[in-house]
């Protein structure tokens, strides 16, 4: 079978939204018919993204098999609407892994191990390899993998990457490998010119290197490139004006494909790997494309249109670098727009709520409580780690006493577990065995599978299924599930509400409506005399889409708006 192979590679600085024009470049392949796949590749030691923090590089994105990887995955996820796996996340750890242990094993017996060739090849094999792996229910090779190659060309950790590529393009073939290299133009001086040195000096690194750009993509200020900026870089850089693109800041992200269609994009690659006549697209597929690209114009269009808001408090750790909640923020963004709703997110830093701030910076303390009573839904995501755990229980009380819709997810649901036991159910000192290992009234317990040894990839990991109990038939999450049997979801979590506890949280009117398949964890609980009040131990997050938002974020936005009822009695 015929495999193409988009590169996207990055100069000059990194976060230019590499990643967002890569899964631009996929979607746009994907509705014209192809089928597409994806590769990120972090030149980072690391194994995985597991142990990595989220203030280093934004939110672990966790797949279905349970690989724990970078955030990036999760725009291919979402835009390609596609299922992935670990191995679509290579790191330097990985490959450097896998060779070692072949060297021990003695696959290389009488031969010294270099990194010319024996990484490098580790990675172009590692790159076919999982260019095969199909990611849909169809079963079906991919036509398409477009590979990002994380950090900037030219630091020393991506350099065994790119010269991987570089004997990669002789290995598929000319027509088989493209290459689009993300650059910025930035605007200097107080006359506002614009600069193209960067981007030349970026380039001549690449070309140094062994690789040619197809395109280059100007990542550049709201009003595009400048008369003349596209001719100079054209001109510098050897390669036509048409293959200079502006990548113009834009409003939403979800514009930046059909900026990149608009400026010949698709056409363009359809030459250079000259895709049809090498590649059957069969007409069922090409029309599935064309409504999906209908659908997705549809609803960007209708995102600048929207007028009605929907606030929603959203208390964490790590609220000064929102990339550390970016799929939460998506599943928010998907569900508002599937409501009609523009999203504001009032960012909270939970350690603000508590009372400690009150006497260190009252004004911030009393900004945080500002924003929190005025917010018409209040969301705590994920989190590890005791900092701010008080203030997001003193959260969790605020929405459940003022019947303020409340959404938690995995520590949310412990945190609210725990406020009602503390305030409800009589038990002043419970805790987590996170939080505090010695309490006496242990509410939130470590699993027992669990590694106490090992940090990496040891959690509850990736998909695994809750079933709905007897007698939740008028469960509003069930119910915005479509009223399921059981449910799939993506979990990461080391401690589980102590099932010991159930009983008495029930008697006081906390319902556990969702459990694993044994009955023994608890996975969804709801408080029944509430307009919306949920806790998942699950992800959510990890599995929403644009055009098919996430229940449990349907369900808090509906509620936030005053929309849930009239929608549920709809269904
Ligand atoms: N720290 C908690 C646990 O390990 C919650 C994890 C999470 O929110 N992802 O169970």
């Amino acid at each position: 079978m015929v495999k193409k192979y988009v590169v996207v590679s990055g100069g000059v600085i990194s976060g230019i939204g590499k990643g967002i024009i890569a899964s631009s470049t996929g979607l746009l392949l994907k509705t014209m018919g192809l089928k597409v796949t994806s590769i990120k590749i972090d030149p980072y030691l690391n194994i995985d993204a597991g142990t990595l923090s989220p203030l280093d590089h934004g939110e672990v994105f966790v797949l279905n098999d349970g690989g724990e990887v970078d955030l990036d995955l999760g725009n291919y996820e979402r835009y390609l609407d596609v299922t992935l796996t670990r191995a679509n996340n290579i790191t330097t750890g990985k490959i450097y892994r896998d060779v070692i242990e072949r060297e021990r094993r003695g696959d290389y017996l009488g031969k010294t191990v270099q990194v010319v060739p024996h990484i490098t090849d580790a990675i172009q094999d590692w790159i076919e390899r999982v260019a095969t792996i199909p990611v849909d229910d169809s079963g079906e090779e991919p036509d398409v993998c477009v590979i990002e190659l994380g950090g900037t060309v030219g630091d020393i950790e991506s350099a065994p990457f790119v010269e991987a590529l570089r004997q990669f393009q002789f290995r598929v073939g000319h027509d088989n490998f493209a290459l689009i290299h993300v650059s910025l133009v930035p605007t200097i001086g107080s006359v506002g010119e614009q600069k193209t040195k960067p981007t030349q000096a970026s380039i001549r690194d690449l070309r140094g290197l062994g690789l040619s750009p197809d395109l280059i993509a100007c990542r550049c200020e709201k009003t595009g490139l400048d008369e003349g900026i596209r001719d100079k870089i054209s001109m510098f850089c050897h390669v036509p004006p048409s293959q200079v693109l502006a990548v113009r800041d834009c409003n939403s992200v979800y514009h930046v494909p059909e900026l990149l269609r608009e400026q010949g994009l698709i056409d363009y690659l359809w030459k250079r790997l000259n895709i049809e006549p090498t590649i059957n697209i069969s007409a069922g597929l090409k029309q599935k494309g064309q409504e999906m690209w209908k659908k997705w114009n549809q609803l960007t269009s209708a995102h600048e249109r929207l007028l009605d808001t929907v606030t929603i408090a959203l208390v964490g750790k790590y609220t000064n670098l929102q990339d550390s909640y970016a799929s939460v923020v998506k599943a928010l963004e998907h569900a508002s727009l599937n409501c009609h709703k523009k999203l504001v997110i009032r960012w909270i830093e939970a350690s603000d709520l508590e009372p400690e701030t009150r006497t260190s910076n009252p004004v911030k303390y009393h900004e945080a409580w500002t924003d929190l009573c005025s917010a018409q839904g209040i969301l705590v995501p994920g989190g590890f780690g005791g900092r701010g755990v008080e203030g997001k229980i003193a959260a969790a009380k605020w929405a459940r006493e003022q019947k303020v819709p409340y959404l938690g997810i995995c520590l949310g649901l412990q945190i609210a577990v725990i406020e009602f036991a503390r305030n409800v159910c009589g038990m002043p000192d419970a805790d987590s065995a996170e939080l505090n290992e010695n309490t006496t009234e242990p509410v939130v317990v470590f699993m027992p599978e669990i590694s106490k040894t090992h940090l990496g990839g040891t959690m509850r990991l990736g998909i695994r299924p809750t079933v709905f109990q007897a007698n939740t038939e008028q469960s509003k999450i069930r119910r915005l599930y479509g009223g399921a049997e059981s449910v799939e979801e993506r979990h990461r979590h080391r401690y589980e509400i102590n099932p010991e506890k159930i009983g008495a949280f029930e008697a006081k009117g906390l319902r556990f409506v969702g459990k694993d398949e044994t009955g023994q964890r608890m996975e969804i609980v709801e408080h029944a005399d509430h307009p919306f009040f949920l806790g998942v131990q699950y992800h959510p997050e990890y599995l929403t889409r644009p055009l098919k938002p996430s229940p449990p974020f349907m369900g808090l936005i509906l509620a936030a708006s005053g929309d849930l009822d009239a929608h549920l009695n709809k269904l």
